[in-house]
């Protein structure tokens, strides 16, 4: 058969690969320059840390056409030394770090050196400073990086102002899009008033250049509500509850928060959240939500919070380094404090309405009873709703009184459990250990907007069954009743709950919300994908010693892995599940804080990827994907059977005693304790019990919203009501 010649390829492609060259190093700079200055708000944001560090009294701050054209912010803070001026805008040069330890307890707002010299990439930069003690100050303008002349000496008061003209002059398209958006003052604006409201002992003021009125004025005060008044006015301050939480326990957290919340008389149609965390002015995604959460549940108008908060923490607790702008940190235990804060949130707010229009949700068997094992849920009972029913009563009848409160651990089974050994979650706890496994990955893209995983995250959200998302939230785990169901009051009714099908479901649900933007936790040796294959099929298989299906086994094997090896990119950027060259599993997502999967069940999940994946239809492969990874990470029982019941009887081997030992009877055995695997599988449990307690409750608390299907499957199981008991004894 002849084969036609192919038609020659167009004649501008060209034949050999394209050259690869090495950008140049302003480019580079440029690019990166971009990443730290996104808008002007970042630039101001970046120049008012630098006068903080400085350790000025007064920073004040003028700007025109929204920042495009000019941001000057001038403050009395030390100064900068000549000599240091040379070098000042140069990439990595910082008077606030110098080792790499350092980075580990860090309190200055900055340290990488990067924010000046960024802004010299991508603007025309002038500083004119001066020192304690010295006549005259000195001026010098940069250009990428250097000085464009030599230092001039000019007259100067206290500290230092920084101008910053023509932003983006050199990015033609960011300049274009941001000129579209006139809100950059506001931004600005916004963003001068919350550092306002935390630096209390500091003056500041925000302005158009050449107005004579400043958008933000507020000279440095002793009280923060006065601060509040003068920066968000008198129907914000009028309206806010002191709140305070804390918690030194280092087997949960460790910190402080202060902070103010609006009350039921507050209104808005935004919420306000001024967050700082040690002195930094950052966003927490989760815990927003958690607050909006609390006060949807708690306010009987659907209301949007005003909410400021400072929250302290171990320096080494939080890491700084992991976002381009600083914006965002990441804390050790975050879901154990967020969890915590918001019952404080939430008492504050019960507490605080008594004598108003408020009601409190009480006990109401007839509510949570249909919740239980019943197939005919209907929509009515989806949308229960908890808090519309009774008003509060003052005195709780004693038969209504509960043993545990959710938010003290005494009077958990736990407690009266022997203590397991618990050396290596103590070691972990150390931010060393969760930093060399974790890792930050920056500048997540913005995919989150696909409109399949909108879809799929709207789905929970209508599935959700709202008389267990109660229960889920306000109950109290009281221990573990057997390897899989977890005992847990609500009010006054105890449940039994399957742990294994609730932290699926909720690591499902976390997937999709936190999907493209995962930390991701390397594997210490990676693990080659066709060997993983070949071992699922094995145990998939009935009779593991017969070799006759080998030769199948690595063809599936070898199918699946160049399949997983095509869709590489996308697991990695959207699910950080990382496959490299070698066809190597390198990299897993965390999906919560502080835990990770078991191992022994990667085999399983790899070839679920391979066989169980629809990968035709976009929709269906995230959600194949997300529920792979769910069934994963799911607290399962360790293959290892639990030796504190009968399973002690696996680790028993029989011995058999020779015959010179027992004088000549050949038959005679003794029970021997395999000690190693003992511990190992005694280790495993004691782990998953305290991640079921530490990890998954908190987190169930704040982020599973219970599917309607739970109520039916026997997920959760009613097994007593201490009203009735209760009735019962009296009669006694
Ligand atoms: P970083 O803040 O990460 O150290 P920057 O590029 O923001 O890096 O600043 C570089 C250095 O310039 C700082 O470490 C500091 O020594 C000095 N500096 C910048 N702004 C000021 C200021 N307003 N007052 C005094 N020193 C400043
Ligand atoms: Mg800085």
């Amino acid at each position: 058969m002849e084969i036609e010649e192919p038609e020659p390829p167009p004649p501008r492609q060209p034949k050999e690969p394209p050259k690869i060259r090495r950008l140049h190093d302003s480019v580079v700079n440029r690019i990166a320059a971009g990443e730290v200055i996104q808008r002007p708000v970042s630039a101001v944001k970046e120049l008012v840390e630098n006068s903080l560090d400085a350790r000025s009294t007064a920073i004040n701050v003028a700007v025109k056409d929204g920042g495009l054209k000019l941001i000057q912010v001038s403050d009395d803070g030390h100064g900068i030394r000549y000599e240091d001026l040379p070098i000042l805008c140069e990439r990595h040069t910082t008077s606030k770090l110098s080792t790499f330890e350092d980075l580990q307890s860090i309190q200055s707002m900055g340290f990488r050196g990067e924010a000046l010299a960024s802004m010299t990439y991508v603007a025309h930069v002038t500083v004119t400073t001066i020192t304690e003690g010295q006549l005259h100050g000195y001026r010098v303008s940069y250009r990428d990086g250097v000085m464009e002349h030599e230092p001039k000496a000019c007259a100067a008061v206290k500290g230092t102002q920084i101008m910053v003209e023509n932003l983006f002059y050199n990015m033609v398209a960011r300049r274009k899009t941001l000129q579209n958006s006139a809100d950059d003052y506001s931004k600005i604006v916004d963003l001068l008033s919350r550092f306002a409201i935390h630096h209390i002992g500091l003056s500041f003021s925000c302005r158009k250049h050449g107005a004579a009125r400043a958008d933000v004025h507020r000279v440095a005060t002793s009280s923060r509500l006065d601060a509040i008044k003068s920066v968000y006015g008198v129907s914000v301050a009028h309206n806010l509850l002191k709140v305070e939480a804390r918690d030194d326990d280092p087997s949960s957290s460790i910190f402080e928060m202060n902070g103010f919340i609006s009350n039921s008389s507050y209104s808005a149609k935004k919420t306000t959240m001024v967050l700082f965390i040690n002195d930094r002015i950052v966003e927490c995604t989760a815990l927003k939500r958690a607050m909006e959460v609390v006060y949807a549940a708690t306010l009987p108008k659907a209301s949007k919070p005003f909410i400021y908060m400072a929250i302290t923490l171990p320096p080494e607790h939080v890491d700084v380094n992991v976002h381009p702008t600083k914006r965002e940190v990441s804390l050790l235990s975050q879901e154990v404090i967020i969890g915590k804060i918001q019952s404080v949130v939430e008492s504050k707010l019960r507490n605080s309405n008594e004598a108003r229009t408020f009601q409190e949700q009480t006990v109401e068997p007839s509510a949570s009873c249909p919740i239980i094992a019943s197939p005919m849920v209907t929509s009515k009972d989806r949308h229960y709703n908890p808090s519309s029913s009774r008003p509060k009563s003052q005195k709780v009848p004693v038969q209504k009184m509960v043993r545990t409160d959710s938010l003290d651990p005494a009077g958990r089974l736990h407690a009266y459990l022997q203590a397991k050994p618990l050396t290596n979650l103590e070691n972990s706890n150390s931010l060393t250990a969760v930093r060399s496994s974790i890792r930050q990955r920056r500048n997540p893209k913005e995919t989150a907007d696909l409109s399949s995983i909108q879809e799929l995250v709207d789905e929970i959200d209508s599935k959700c069954h709202s008389g267990l998302l109660d229960i889920v939230r306000h109950c109290t785990y009281v221990g573990m009743a057997d390897d899989v169901y977890a005992l847990l009051q609500h009010n006054t009714n105890l449940y039994l709950a399957n742990v294994v099908n609730l932290s699926k479901e909720l690591m499902y649900q976390q997937v999709l919300r936190r999907f493209a933007h995962f930390n991701g936790i390397k594997l210490s040796d990676p693990a080659p994908l066709p060997e993983l294959i070949t071992l699922a099929l094995k145990e998939e298989d009935l009779d593991p010693e017969c070799s006759e299906n080998d030769d199948l086994k690595k063809k599936i094997a070898e199918l699946n892995t160049n399949l997983l090896k095509q869709k590489a990119e996308l697991l990695d950027e959207y699910f950080c599940v990382h496959v490299d060259e070698d066809s190597n599993l390198c990299w897993l997502p965390v999906i919560l804080d502080q835990y990770t999967p078991d191992m022994d069940r990667l085999p399983e999940f790899v070839l679920c990827l391979g066989n169980d994946v629809d990968w035709e239809d976009e929709k269906n492969c995230l959600q194949g994907i997300s529920a792979a990874l769910g069934n994963f990470y799911a607290m399962h029982t360790p293959l290892l059977p639990n030796p504190s019941g009968d399973g002690l009887q696996f680790y028993k081997r029989s011995k058999h005693l020779s015959a010179s030992d027992d004088g000549g009877n050949d038959n005679k055995t003794e029970d021997e304790i395999d000690h190693e695997l003992l511990s190992e599988a005694q280790m495993a449990w004691s782990q998953r019990e305290w991640s079921i307690q530490h990890v998954l409750f908190p987190s169930l608390r704040l982020f599973l919203k219970p599917p309607a299907s739970m109520a039916a499957n026997g997920t959760f199981v009613q097994v007593a009501s201490l009203e009735k008991l209760y009735k019962i004894f009296e009669r006694c």
